[in-house]
């Protein structure tokens, strides 16, 4: 494949495909090493923006802007896997793309990802394709209950996402579900959510942070701790998971993974996002090398830094009316306050995350 080891020195461009806080947060990163970047996304005046040189607003079916774009941008990547996947292969044929689409198309579709999983030998939970209630019944027969229906797609927020107890009627939990094709899982009596995420360059070099524990609050990550609470070797376990995901998929750029930890202390992965991650925003304020230099750093081929973590943290996520806390939060011996310059604080959106440090207490 031509450019495949291209690099990008500063001065030059990056695009983004994507506006939201992600696309923001390594627009920054990138100035800060003498980057540029240029963002397409179909909202105006979207957060990423707000702090970037240029901004194409269109669809992303728009072929014309698509191809605009890459005849002015160096190399391309995407900071929300609901891209569609042509569009990224259309890019692809005109100007470097990191990471490339494969490793979208099978983040972006539950099947394929736990497939993915699988077929490296990572363990999930239990799983079955469903395609209408006969076969949701046999794959409740055969993964057990309870169980959750899932949406093979992601980005639908609200909908998809469905409960199989002992006794459920199951026909009637089709009906409820409304897609044409879903994924049963078997429901994860999990200790604990963990990710990582793993950094690749173009030369096949990577670079993790360290685990992380996330915790959820409506469907929504709330807070992440860093580092997780694990034995050493589940660590490194989790360490081994990720990485391999990035090799197997050879990925340049971030990856991050999601996993269950069990009771009896075995590792489930859960899904994974070929992007910075929310669960990373931590090592802006605690690591020497943040997860979005870190991305700018794969995506333009240059050295990875280093993911060392000086400080130990917890990352709260401010949404909706959590963004009105930021007064506090600014009179706060040691918070560290970032908003994301959105206008309108909409119930479940995020509107920035806090950062509380303390001192390294574990190697
Ligand atoms: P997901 O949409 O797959 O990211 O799931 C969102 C959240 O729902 C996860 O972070 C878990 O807290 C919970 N969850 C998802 N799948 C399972 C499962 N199989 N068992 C238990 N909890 C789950």
């Amino acid at each position: 494949m031509p450019h495949e080891d291209a690099v990008f020195p500063p001065g030059s461009i990056i695009g983004i495909l994507g506006g939201g806080q992600l696309g923001r947060m390594t627009a920054l990163a990138a100035a800060r090493l003498g980057l540029r970047c240029h963002v397409f996304c179909p909202e105006a005046d979207s957060p990423a923006a707000r702090v970037t040189d240029a901004a194409t607003v269109a669809a992303y079916d728009d072929e014309k802007a698509l191809r605009a774009f890459a005849a002015q941008v160096d190399v391309v990547t995407f900071e929300f896997e609901n891209i569609p996947a042509d569009a990224v292969r259309l890019m692809a044929d005109l100007v470097p793309v990191r990471p490339g689409a494969r490793a979208l198309e099978i983040s972006q579709d539950r099947l394929r990802e736990k497939a993915f999983f699988n077929g490296i030998g990572l363990e999930t939970a239990p799983w079955r394709e469903v395609d209408g209630p006969e076969s949701l019944s046999r794959a409740v027969a055969e993964v057990g209950a309870p169980a959750i229906l899932k949406t093979t797609r992601l980005g639908y927020d609200g909908k998809g996402q469905v409960r199989v107890d002992p006794g459920t009627d199951l026909a009637g939990a089709w009906r409820g579900f409304g897609a044409d094709v879903g994924v049963l899982e078997g429901f994860v009596d999990f200790e604990r959510e963990i990710s990582v995420i793993v950094a690749r360059g173009i030369d096949g070099a990577w670079a993790a942070f360290d685990p992380v524990e996330n915790r959820h609050a409506n469907h929504i990550l709330d807070t992440t701790t860093a580092p997780a609470v694990l034995a050493p070797s589940l660590a490194l376990q989790a360490i081994e998971a990720a990485r391999r995901s990035a090799e197997a998929l050879d990925l340049v750029g971030l990856l991050a993974v999601e996993m269950f930890v069990t009771r009896d202390h075995r590792l489930l992965i859960n899904e994974m996002a070929p992007r910075p991650h929310n669960s990373g925003h931590w090592t802006m304020d605690a690591c020497l090398t943040d997860q979005f230099e870190q991305f700018v750093r794969a995506v333009c081929g240059l050295p990875l830094g280093s993911p060392e973590r000086h400080s130990d943290a917890v990352m709260t996520n401010l949404i909706g009316d959590d963004f009105n806390l930021w007064p506090e939060i600014l009179a706060e011996p040691g918070a560290r306050l970032h908003l994301y310059g959105k206008t309108e604080a909409r119930p479940g959106r995020k509107m920035g995350h806090v950062t509380r440090l303390n001192r390294t207490t574990t190697a």
